[in-house]
């Protein structure tokens, strides 16, 4: 029969998680942290156990976009809990840190953070765990896609070009180290004047799906730059899980059933 599954270099498992997703993205502020939590909160509609990993240490999000606060528990006195919003289990550096103290790190430093919110969390039985990567390449992204077995790597952009050229560093460093990469999601695709309808592409359109095709990955959707992704986001309430009938809300329901 078929040989054993052999370990890929020193990759082990998470206990107890089936799949673990990367959220990625090649520059800051594109959106990526908000994609990740809707994405989050849309597999949970598809009825997953679904957990959140907040891996940007240096800029976490996830507290504030899930509307957590406070230090997480540990049960044993080896392993943290992680908190719970919406369903979903999130930990983050940032319940660990007071919310403006800066984390002066080097790389090392990182990439052992990393791995303890990856091992030393009693994530239990996930179905899916979403990781909200550090934006660009680098400790972080390397210590996820080598020391966990990733079932793939999201990347989210603009589509705008400097946006995109940093997209394929993204891209192009997930293939090197064999990480499937799941495909590319445009946010800020476009904008809907909410008071005429007037649509105006601020970050131009359509830059997201071309490259895919000549990637040769999917494209898994847009999303559109609205006021109430960022509202809702701010006040710790995400879209889908305030307002989880519309039209931005089905769309990430649309992306993470194509994942
Ligand atoms: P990143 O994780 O890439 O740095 P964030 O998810 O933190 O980006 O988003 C940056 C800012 O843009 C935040 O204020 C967020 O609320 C806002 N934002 C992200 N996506 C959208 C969107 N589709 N529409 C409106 N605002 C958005």
């Amino acid at each position: 029969g078929q040989p054993a599954q052999r370990p890929v270099g020193n990759k082990a498992l998470v206990p107890g998680v089936k799949h673990i997703i990367a959220v990625a993205s090649g520059k800051g502020g594109v959106g990526k942290s908000t994609t990740a939590t809707n994405l989050a909160l849309a597999f949970t509609t598809l009825g997953l156990k679904v957990g959140l990993l907040d891996a940007d240490i240096y800029g976490p999000s996830q507290p504030r976009l899930m509307g957590l606060s406070g230090r997480p528990e540990s049960r044993d006195g080896k392993t943290l809990e992680p908190k719970q919003s919406f369903g979903v289990k999130v930990m983050s550096m940032g319940f660990l840190i007071e919310e403006d103290t800066p984390m002066i790190w080097r790389g090392p430093m990182v990439m052992s953070a990393i791995t303890q919110l990856l091992r030393e969390v009693s994530w239990g039985e996930l179905d899916i765990l979403v990781c909200d990567l550090p934006p660009g390449t680098g400790d972080a992204q390397l210590t996820m896609s080598q020391s966990v077995p990733l079932s793939g790597a999201v990347i989210v952009s603009t589509p705008q070009d400097i946006a995109l050229l940093d997209a394929k560093k993204g891209l192009n460093m997930f293939r090197k180290v064999d990480v499937p990469v799941l495909g590319l999601i445009e946010n800020m695709s476009y904008f809907s004047c909410p008071n005429c309808g007037h649509r105006t592409d601020i970050f131009a359109h359509g830059g997201a799906q071309r490259e895919a095709a000549k990637f040769g990955v999917d494209f898994l959707g847009e999303i559109p730059l609205d006021i109430v992704i960022r509202e809702t986001s701010d006040a710790g309430t995400p879209i889908v899980a305030s307002d989880p009938t519309s039209a931005h809300s089905l769309a990430y329901g649309e992306i993470a059933a194509k994942i």
